[in-house]
């Protein structure tokens, strides 16, 4: 059932490079819950594994001087919702980790792992492309850094030299979540143990006076190829007063930026339909954070 041909083992991330190195073909695991459902199904076969569950430098959250959050790739959905760092000043996302799978998963699903899987309906997704979170990935010439805006490619495809890269660092810079507020709502089926049907999250800073928005980052899964962000209605939406017509040109304006498709999960059209409610929904919850009210 599990066709694995050999397994290793790193301790530093120099170490995984090097066996990345040596192996090609080999396949990064950490949490292994999307790796070990593939080799389950079929999809990899003959499997060399390279474990990263051990190495430290990738575990773990911390401040850094400068006020940015640096989220070590290997640190588990659990010990993410309840760190203080993230649920002071990123409370968004640390709801989202919450929302991953069941407690059983989240011990053992890394942030790392809902990322560089590139599924559309991660979980951990949404809020991270809303705060305008960036990557660092490791590889034998360096480290570069890449904006989360960036990463998606296609369905499963990141920008990710797979074999040849790790993902060390997710990093939330200080003024991308300093006085900032978001929310993410997670549709599914049932509460627990649901792959998103759709996912909506939002970002925004008020004006001093909290009447109006001084900027918003809104952000989908499952509303196209890869989790995309809506621009142009971001963009609209700038300088607005807090009443219904701004949420109602947040309406008007995501359903011409989504391409959601059918899927036996759900229709294109409840796809657009949840684009537009769940959208509103995580501006309100947002704008509430924030301090502001919205006068319908
Ligand atoms: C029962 C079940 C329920 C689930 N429910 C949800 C859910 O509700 N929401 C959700 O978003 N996901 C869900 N998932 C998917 C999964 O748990 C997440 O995607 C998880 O975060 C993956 O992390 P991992 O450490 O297990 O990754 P792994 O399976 O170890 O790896 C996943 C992929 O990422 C690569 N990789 C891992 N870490 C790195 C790194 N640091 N650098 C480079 N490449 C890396 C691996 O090579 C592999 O390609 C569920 C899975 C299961 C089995």
């Amino acid at each position: 059932m599990y066709d694995i041909k050999e397994t290793y083992r790193a301790h530093s991330i120099e170490e995984a490079l090097a066996l990345l190195e040596g192996h090609p073909g080999a396949v990064l695991v950490n949490g292994g819950t999307d790796v070990m459902i593939r080799m389950k199904e079929g999809k990899l076969t003959d499997a060399v594994l390279i474990s990263i569950m051990d190495v430290p430098e990738i575990i773990g959250i911390s401040l850094r001087e400068n006020g940015d959050i640096a989220i070590g790739a290997g640190t588990c959905f659990q010990d993410i919702y309840h760190n203080e760092v993230i649920r002071g000043a990123v409370p968004a996302l640390a709801h989202a980790a919450n929302q991953v799978g069941s407690p059983q998963i989240r011990h053992v699903a890394t942030i790392g792992g809902n990322l560089c899987n590139g599924a559309v309906s991660a979980d951990s997704v949404p809020i991270l492309l809303a705060m305008n979170a960036e990557l660092e990935l490791a590889g034998a010439q360096g480290t570069r850094r890449v904006a989360l805006t960036q990463f998606h490619t296609g369905p499963g495809k990141t920008v990710l030299q797979k074999g040849r890269e790790l993902l060390t660092t997710i990093v939330i810079p200080k003024e991308e979540y300093a006085g900032r507020y978001g929310s993410y709502i997670k549709f599914g089926q049932r509460n627990a143990m649901e792959i998103a049907t759709l996912g909506a999250a939002v970002c925004l800073k008020l004006q001093a006076n909290k009447t109006r928005l001084e900027d918003i980052r809104i952000a989908f899964s499952v509303a196209g190829p890869t989790p995309l962000r809506c621009a142009k209605t971001e963009a609209a939406l700038k300088g607005m007063a807090l009443t219904g017509d701004m949420v109602k040109a947040l309406r008007q304006g995501v359903i011409q930026e989504v391409q959601p498709r059918d899927s036996w999960r759900a229709s294109k059209q409840l796809r657009l339909q949840l684009v537009k409610e769940l959208g509103e929904r995580a501006l309100r919850q947002a704008a509430e954070e924030a301090g502001g009210t919205i006068h319908d």
